[in-house]
């Protein structure tokens, strides 16, 4: 199996994020592999963090980097705030081997000090973009001692570090998930390996890593195909055999665009878990993307499950059936799949999902009953956690609406007003002597008005007249349901209110 273990090393996978401050939803993507991919095989997944680059670093970033998967319900083995027998999981407690392995690579020629100044280095660049050239460093300092290098222009005493690739030939490797690629070394240059401050470059750090914990699986973002040769030439420098490489898909917009964290909003983790989605339907999505899962009730085995977890995507995921293209991310689709997660939380669960988004709203306190009564109504309707406030706020306080709205397709003021009135006495009727405030007496009672008075009940229970007075708004749960909950007084004062305010708008 081309993702399966080395003869005798159990699989060992990681996320290596940089902690910048957000967590991208391709890189969820590389996650759920690497993660799917250990489980698979029985073997250990962790993460490591990335932070050589101090320009980038962000406060607090690493702990949502933790917070994103816990909250997708992704585990892991070893990590910086879990230890393991491979720590520290941070580059930045890492910083003495990483100075011994330079050291091998200069002291075997693999590796040589660059003493050009940003200026010379700058200038070169535009003299080749003005001739059309590919940029590429000119070797000025390869094979000279620094006394060589000082006597000539450009130099600075802050070195950097290059890696000496070879110039000619081609290079091929196996990626597990997208088959043979090739790059010729003539397009290539000698990469920096440690930047002038002292701090080693990811081609250097992250492979040093990866043979140092026993990564056997890097499974990371197709941004890093083209810099593959570089860290072949790492390996291959210090005398180590290369991991199993795949580059997870890139992720598409549906119009086949790249996302892209200015255009998308979505393409960061947190706006999913800010906006209400359930880390069910994320992993769903994400799942469906890269394994395919058979639907174990259909005897037609080229039919996909719908709905499904972790535990399906490892125990289905196979690299080499990911394919190479990129995957689409469609929204309304995701978010219909959101929908029916949330359907199926037990109504408990519900409550306890929604109501950090009510506390958000400033509806932590509403009338409990009430919302007892109304999660059940919502909970059928929305796509999204954080749509519950906007949807629910009516059952808690009387809301302002233009009184246009009372008025059904196809009625006029005075006939909007009579069917209020008539509903309204309906409901004075059956709160004094009916058989109870509940959903099927209400409807009884009111059902039969639409007859009586000439009407549609669409005119009279759908986007207006009752609806709208009761609920302040054109669209909402099933009319009966929310008459019960929200009680007869309230019924009877908002249909007060809407008779009230259509009466007195002369511009009717
Ligand atoms: N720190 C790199 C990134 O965040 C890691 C890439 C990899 O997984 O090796 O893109």
């Amino acid at each position: 199996m081309a993702d399966g273990a080395r003869a005798g090393s159990p699989v060992r996978t990681r996320f290596a994020p940089s902690p910048t401050g957000e967590v991208h939803i391709g890189n969820v993507v590389a996650v759920l592999i690497s993660a799917s991919l250990a489980k698979r095989h029985g073997g250990q997944f962790f993460i490591r963090i990335e932070d050589t680059d101090r320009a980038r670093f962000t406060e607090g970033a690493e702990q949502l980097i933790y917070d994103s998967l816990h909250w997708l319900g992704i585990e892991w083995d070893e990590g910086p705030d879990n230890g393991g027998p491979h720590g520290p999981y941070r580059q930045s407690e890492r910083l003495d081997r990483y100075k011994v392995y330079t050291q091998q690579l200069l002291d075997s020629g693999r590796a040589y000090k660059c003493w050009c100044s940003p200026e010379r280095l700058d200038q070169m660049r535009r003299d080749q973009q003005a001739q059309k050239l590919a940029p590429r460093y000119d070797r000025l300092c390869y094979g000279k001692t620094e006394d060589q290098r000082r006597a000539l222009p450009g130099y600075t005493e802050r070195y950097t570090v290059r890696l000496v690739m070879p110039t000619t030939g081609t290079f091929t490797f196996t990626d597990a998930i997208r088959g043979e690629i090739s790059f010729e070394y003539a397009t290539q240059q000698d990469p920096i390996v440690v930047r002038a401050d002292g701090f080693p470059v990811y081609h250097l750090a992250a492979m040093a890593d990866d043979h140092d914990m026993g990564t056997t699986h890097i499974v990371r973002g197709e941004e890093w195909i083209s810099t593959t040769p570089v860290h072949h030439q790492v390996f291959d420098a210090l005398g180590w055999t290369p991991p199993i490489i795949a580059h997870s898909p890139l992720l598409l917009n549906v119009d086949k665009g790249k996302i892209s964290k200015r255009k998308h909003p979505w393409a960061k983790m947190q706006w999913f878990m800010e906006e209400g989605f359930l880390p069910e339907a994320i992993v769903n999505y994400l799942g469906n993307l890269i394994a395919f899962v058979p639907d174990p009730g259909n005897p037609d085995p080229s039919i996909a499950r719908e709905l499904f977890g972790l535990e399906e995507i490892a125990a289905h995921l196979d690299l080499s059936k990911i394919g190479p293209s990129g995957k689409i991310i469609d929204l309304p689709r995701l978010e219909w799949l959101n929908g029916q997660y949330i359907r199926r939380l037990p109504l408990d669960e519900f409550r306890r999902r929604v109501l950090p988004y009510m506390a958000a709203a400033g509806m932590a306190d509403v009338d409990q009953d009430t919302l007892a009564g109304a999660l059940p109504l919502e909970q059928e309707r929305i796509k999204r956690l954080s749509e519950a406030p906007q949807v629910l706020s009516f059952f808690f306080q009387d809301e302002e609406y233009d009184p246009k709205l009372l008025i059904p397709k196809g009625l006029d003021k005075q006939r909007t007003l009579e069917v209020l009135e008539a509903a309204r006495q309906a409901i004075e009727d059956l709160a004094k002597e009916g058989p109870g405030w509940t959903a099927a007496p209400i409807k009884e009672q009111l059902w039969p008005l639409a007859e009586a008075l000439g009407v549609k009940t669409g005119q009279l229970f759908g986007a207006g007249a009752v609806r709208v007075a009761v609920t302040s708004r054109i669209v909402g749960p099933p009319i009966f349901e929310t008459m019960e909950v929200l009680g007869p007084d309230t019924v009877r004062r908002r249909l007060d209110a809407a008779i009230e305010k259509l009466r007195g708008h002369e511009s009717i």
